[in-house]
């Protein structure tokens, strides 16, 4: 297959490069910079005049709660939906499906119902909650080790059947992660803060801004300066997930061992937009104080923070609308959005450049969840895992459109610069604008980490 007459997006690049890809068994096998490729037999010439050809996004941080809650989401509805957003790559929360992945057994119980269904590419995060932290976590993180991409906790938990780890735990969990070179991802939210302030929040009302108050900036600070100072006195590997508070971004900064992503549900809200929208925005953790957005995306064009991820995880139309913001589902379908919304107010509208866009979105989840021997950008040996953008396009999101199940997004009505044109894994088309998803289910492959960095010695991930 050779792909003619593209603006192609190269790594390190600020500038699109006109070009052509041949592509050969799902890898691109030829870049031709300025050039056009000849056919070798290549019989399937895609014409890209007009279009943009980025690498596929890597959404490392989706709940697609298949098996066990598939009333919410599953494996292909999610996947489709975040092809039709230009992923091509996502990583699987393990707490959220049925059983949860925490060994070897549940790990090819989960992989054998969703190699089936999926559209795209992706891997599984393990799990270790409170209550796995007995004689057995030795033989579970070795037995997950190398099979997924990293290893989930909570600090803070709301789900009973899996609890959070408290901070003797979390030296625990690290002593055994670090043995295998593993990263260990964190819900930063502190438990004593949080619990502290429900009951006096619940009092002040049913509105956003009430539930803001019960787990505001300190509660995700103070949960950051904790976590990342057990994994900095360890030298063990571990992330922050869906950072919302700059100071807690800035303390993940200043770590030599520790990453930090955030969402775009962080750059775009706060919580007078939360008392405004309700339960459609309710996240945890809540979209935080008017100061922090803009900072965020600030922060994230600068690489002060590492990437960015959707946190997709909806939740059905009864369980967004309980009738009190206190019970309603937590958590909003971010997957289609993810992309289209980063390359709106990031790239296009001229506050990150196309290099730094390039690593926010692919290249550095790719290197840090270790298999940017296959994903992560448009380079020779890689992947074919591409998105085709219309620059000049535009998108408005409506919820009822998506592929996903999940349909109530606080992004409803948004305007968009770009639109996603096709989006293509190891060379096959997932979703064509015209067409819709159009992708086989089951053509999804699972991705392990890089087996050779696994061995490797631990590096600090800065400094
Ligand atoms: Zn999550």
């Amino acid at each position: 297959m050779i792909i003619r007459n593209a603006s192609l997006a190269l790594p390190g690049k600020n500038e699109l490069t006109p070009g052509d890809l041949r592509i050969r068994r799902g890898k691109i096998a030829e870049i031709g910079v300025g050039r056009t490729l000849e056919a070798q037999g290549d019989t399937d010439i895609i014409d890209a005049e007009g279009l943009a050809v980025l690498p596929g996004a890597i959404d490392a941080h989706v709940h697609f709660f298949d098996p066990g809650y598939t009333h919410k989401e599953d494996f292909l509805h999610a996947s489709g939906a975040s092809a039709s957003g230009g992923v091509t790559t996502v990583v699987d929360m393990p707490d959220t499906s049925e059983p949860a992945v925490i060994d070897a057994q549940s790990i090819q119980e989960k992989l054998s119902i969703v190699s089936r269904k999926s559209l795209i590419d992706f891997g599984f995060f393990g799990g270790i909650s409170g209550l796995l932290c007995d004689d057995q976590l030795p033989r579970r993180v070795a037995e997950m080790a190398p099979e997924v991409l990293g290893i989930k906790t909570y600090a803070l938990s709301g789900a009973a059947h899996f609890p959070r780890v408290s901070n003797h735990q979390y030296y625990q969990v690290l002593q055994e992660t670090r043995r295998h070179n593993c990263i260990v991802l964190v819900h930063a939210e502190d438990y004593d803060y949080v619990s502290g302030a429900t009951p006096g929040a619940q009092a002040r009302g049913d509105g956003g801004m009430a539930f803001y108050l019960s787990r505001p900036e300190a509660a995700e600070t103070l949960s950051v300066l904790t976590v990342t100072e057990i994994a900095e006195e360890l030298g063990a590997p571990m992330h922050i997930v869906h950072l919302g508070t700059v100071r807690a971004a800035e303390i993940v900064a200043t770590c030599r061992f520790v990453s930090g992503e955030t969402c775009p549900q962080y750059l775009e809200f706060d919580c007078h937009d939360f008392e405004r929208i309700g339960a459609p925005l309710k996240i945890t953790p809540p979209v935080k104080g008017p100061e922090n957005k803009a900072v965020l995306l600030r922060m994230l064009a600068e690489g002060t923070i590492d990437f960015i991820a959707s946190d997709h995880a909806p939740g059905t139309r009864e369980e967004k609308n309980t009738g009190s913001i206190w019970t309603d589902y937590a958590g909003i379908p971010g997957g289609p959005t993810l992309f289209p919304y980063i390359l709106s107010e990031g790239y296009l509208s001229g506050s990150m450049g196309l290099k730094r866009f390039l690593e926010v979105t692919s290249g550095t989840p790719a290197r840090r969840y270790r298999i940017a021997d296959r994903k992560g950008s448009i380079a020779v040996g890689l992947d074919a895992d591409l998105v085709f953008i219309d620059t000049a396009g535009s998108t408005v999101v409506h919820g009822e459109e998506s592929f996903s199940k999940g349909k109530i997004t606080p992004f409803e009505g948004k305007e968009l610069r770009g639109k996603v044109h096709r989006t293509m894994v190891r060379g096959r088309t997932v979703f064509h604008a015209e067409e819709g998803v159009t992708g086989e289910p089951g053509t999804g492959q699972f991705l392990r980490p890089d087996p050779k960095l696994r061995r490797a010695g631990i590096k600090p991930w800065r400094g």
